[in-house]
């Protein structure tokens, strides 16, 4: 603790030998001739070093990762917006003259540093030409994307601290570098892993966004109080999945999806209220998935076999129902996959195919509206559109409806709400009553309770095994 830290160093002032643990090192964007260090000293607040010209290859030499060091003979200079990733007045200039005399490993010097911002901090970071940041979150999924002009990246969606759900791009160059993105252990990690992102670009185009710089490395559980912080957030939820994003405005009416061209569909994701009045079982409700990429997977004898990732020991079983969904202005053919069906019926495929009676499970889903996000697609054969349906829910009023007669009775008298007034009752169904205290103003909340859907509370009529039930939904009205 004698060693002066790094805490007092200031641009054009004095600089003395500080003990320090090198943590990462990257080449800037932009910058070819420059190599930056990230350092933390004994108190665990970072430094950024940089080197440049034809000094880089020897302090890279000198310079071991996680190495612990002596570091004397550098200079404290001005932060360089173009190029800063930690909030710090000052940053290190090393050189071939610099002194780095290595130190015993001490758990004193932190293995790891983050400097975390908070959304808001994000927020304004993103109106920055070049924001900074780094995020902490828990991992929700992982997608593989390409860019408009062919340029492959991976999008990681995660939840944060404030409950709200963030996505993440990796492109190329890290997301294949396994030292910086280990993609498998997080991809197999238990539930809830949480994973840290160093360096960010905040952006603010559909929402707040943030993407990879040179200097980012993703890290799996990282030691760090916000970490245990979303950790208990997580298990203080029920259930775990990701926060639908469907917000009640800018609903498509089928009518209008119907009257879009080939070129208006693609890529884009649509909103939609509507009842699903038809299911069609000929052909089951499930598919056989690849574990790994969730796509369609062959049986081989015991085995199976995805064209893409080759034999696999097992498959997963997934939704694929089909449908016909309607609103008052039209119908149109639809699948609904396995998120959205986990959605909508509260259970996984698997569970649903060990009830005595999946049918009439699924037929419970007929006639309740639902807010779903769904993609087109051109069905060749049938010369018109199909939806996908990718994500769905319930509005909140009919979640009241289904949980218990005692609540439903209250939704007729609301009692008056103060504004100062919390949500301190028990039940979730209760919290989202007071939400809800406008009776004149429907409001569609976010279920994050799906059980309270679910189908202990099929009335007679629900429970209709016939198939089809053509006209009992009037379009034209
Ligand atoms: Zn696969």
């Amino acid at each position: 603790m004698e060693h002066p830290g790094v805490f007092e160093l200031r641009p054009s002032k004095s600089a003395p030998a500080i003990h320090v643990r090198v943590l990462r090192s990257w080449v800037p964007d932009y910058r070819d001739n420059e190599l930056h260090f990230l350092l933390v000293d004994q108190e665990g607040l970072g430094i950024q070093a940089v080197t440049k010209e034809n000094d880089c290859t020897n302090v890279r030499s000198r310079l071991q990762i996680q190495g612990c060091y002596e570091i004397s003979r550098y200079a404290c200079v001005d932060v360089d917006d173009f190029t800063a990733v930690i909030t710090h007045p000052a940053m290190i200039r090393l050189g071939s003259a610099s002194v780095f005399t290595p130190i015993a490993d001490t758990q004193e010097l932190p293995t790891q540093y983050f400097d975390f911002a908070t959304r808001r901090k994000m927020e304004i970071q993103a109106k920055k030409e070049r924001g900074i940041v780094d995020f902490i979150g828990i991992y929700l999924k992982l997608e593989d994307k390409t860019s408009k002009k062919g340029r492959p990246y991976v999008v990681l969606t995660l939840r944060d601290i404030s409950n709200q759900d963030m996505s993440v791009a990796l492109w190329k160059e890290i997301a294949t570098s396994t030292h910086r993105f280990n993609r498998r252990n997080i991809e197999t990690a238990a539930s809830p892993a949480i994973v840290a992102f160093t360096s960010l670009k905040a952006n603010e185009q559909n929402g707040l966004q943030l993407q990879s710089t040179n200097a980012t490395y993703v890290f799996l559980n990282p030691h760090h109080l916000e970490a245990e912080l979303l950790k208990e957030m997580w298990q203080n939820q029920e259930p775990h999945h990701p926060a639908l994003q469907i917000v009640p405005d800018n609903y498509v009416s089928i009518a209008d999806l119907l009257q879009l061209q080939t070129t208006e569909i693609k890529g884009r994701t649509f909103n939609i209220k509507a009842e699903i009045t038809e299911i069609q079982t000929t052909k089951g409700w499930s598919y056989t998935a690849c574990p790994k990429c969730n796509q369609s997977i062959l049986q081989v004898d015991t085995q199976w076999f995805c064209t893409k990732d080759g034999m696999q020991e097992k498959a997963n079983t997934m939704y694929r129902i089909i449908a016909t969904l309607s609103d008052n202005t039209e119908r149109i053919q639809a699948v609904i996959f396995d998120h959205a069906g986990r959605q909508l019926l509260g259970m996984t495929c698997e569970e649903l195919a060990e009830k005595e009676d999946p049918i009439n499970t699924l037929y419970s889903l007929m006639d309740k509206e639902a807010l779903m996000s769904i993609q087109l697609q051109h069905d060749k054969r049938m010369r018109t559109l199909k939806c996908i349906v990718n994500k769905a829910s319930y509005p909140a009023v009919e979640n009241i409806e289904a949980t218990s007669s005692s609540v439903a009775d209250a939704t007729k008298t609301p009692a008056p709400t103060t504004p100062g007034q919390k949500g301190s009752t028990a039940t979730g169904a209760k919290r989202q009553l007071e939400f809800d205290g406008k009776p004149s103003q429907p409001k569609y909340l976010h279920i994050h309770t799906p059980r309270i859907l679910t189908l202990n509370t099929l009335s007679p009529a629900d429970s209709d095994p016939t198939l089809k039930r053509p006209g009992k939904r009037n379009l034209t009205n």
